[in-house]
């Protein structure tokens, strides 16, 4: 296909490749975008293709954002990607017809508009959530327009083809599910248990997760394989552990034992500062934040396990190292490692040290 346009500038039926087109991205731009989706997808080079042929012929999703119990990140993670990167290009993949933060409207106006995509897209479009929602007391503790979360998120996600949950709020809980969990937040899930929900977690998301993930139902048809925790497999079936930069030191035994000791100047492994990635299922190492320029533990922090539903109260203390991370070695999974994480609290206890690990068992596959 050309660059012509089939379809009227900006009409419901103008297909994604158009609309890249009408914005200035020239077909090498769009090739770019599709390999690199199939790369975050963790598919063989050959499914670019058809990827390529998906975005040139389906039209751009309707895509309703709904935003609950949470810090905005999520949006945030939406917003600052920079050009010319996938994570921009969501903007021009999307239909996008309701989202608090960004949208025109506001008050009646903008719950109308709502209201209308339920109404006239029933079953054919995408629900986002962003933000835990609160069961307690039937719901009071977050309501827009006067109706709860629970209300909402019942109604618009109940009616929609597929739900993503944007975030580890939406999607376990998070922040706000923290002990005592004054208001009882829940993720989608667990107040939606008879839905179709993708969990994409993180603090924040990942924003090309959230766009391999639409591309993937758009080639596809269906949506992406799922761990035990409805998360796609291409984004978390592999530990932080098993590819991230700092493995080799692991190995070797070569630990930072202090903030900006020689260790930590040298890029040595965090696990003794209390590092959660050997329990922690993301592609972080591989596809980093901020357009691919950085990730927690390649600026020199260990990671807090954030995309696990086990975050908050099962991954702190932050930085008391893990009793004993199961799992060891390459081929472990989300499903063999599970939860796997008690309460990280004490973990000085632990009689299995480092040493004992790198003698002999950090080759085991478990
Ligand atoms: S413990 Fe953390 S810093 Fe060390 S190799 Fe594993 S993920 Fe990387």
């Amino acid at each position: 296909m050309d660059g012509s346009h089939r379809h009227e500038v900006g009409s419901p039926e103008e297909t994604i490749y158009e609309s890249l087109v009408r914005k200035g991205y020239s077909r090498r731009d769009f090739l770019r975008f599709c390999t690199a989706v199939t790369a975050a997808l963790a598919l063989p080079a050959p499914f670019v293709s058809r990827v390529a042929e998906a975005l040139e012929t389906k039209k751009k999703p309707i895509l309703v954002w709904l935003e609950f119990q949470d810090c905005a990140g999520n949006s945030e993670a939406l917003l600052r990607a920079t050009k010319p990167t996938v994570g921009e290009l969501i903007l021009d993949i999307l239909s996008i017809e309701y989202h608090e933060t960004i949208m025109a409207a506001a008050g009646h106006q903008a719950e109308k508009s709502l209201a209308d995509v339920v109404a006239n897209h029933k079953g054919n479009y995408i629900a986002a959530v962003e933000g835990s929602i609160p069961m307690k007391d039937g719901g009071v503790y977050c309501c827009i327009g006067g109706r709860s979360a629970k209300d909402i998120v019942t109604e618009v996600c109940g009616n929609a083809m597929a739900t993503i949950a944007m975030g580890t709020c939406a999607c376990f809980g998070g922040l706000p599910a923290a002990a005592p969990n004054p208001t009882s937040a829940v993720g989608v899930s667990a107040a939606l248990p008879n839905i179709p929900v993708v969990n994409l977690s993180g603090c924040p998301v990942n924003v090309e997760n959230i766009t391999a993930t639409i591309v993937y139902f758009l080639t596809f048809g269906t949506l992406p394989p799922l761990d035990k925790f409805g998360r796609p497999l291409f984004a978390y079936g592999k530990r932080i552990h098993d590819n991230c930069e700092r493995r080799a030191h692991f190995d070797a035994g070569q630990y930072v034992r202090e903030w900006g000791d020689e260790g930590h100047r040298k890029g040595w492994c965090l696990y003794e500062m209390g590092c959660k990635g050997p329990e922690t299922f993301h592609n972080c190492p591989r596809i980093k934040y901020n357009d691919g320029t950085s990730w927690p533990v390649g600026s020199g922090h260990g990671c807090i396990g954030c995309s696990e539903p086990a975050f908050w109260d099962g991954m702190t203390p932050f930085y008391e190292r893990l009793p004993q991370p199961p799992g060891f070695g390459v081929e472990a999974t989300a499903d063999k490692v599970g939860l796997g994480i008690t309460a990280v609290t004490g973990a000085a206890v632990a009689a299995h040290g480092i040493g004992r690990m790198i003698t002999g068992k950090n080759t085991r596959k478990d």
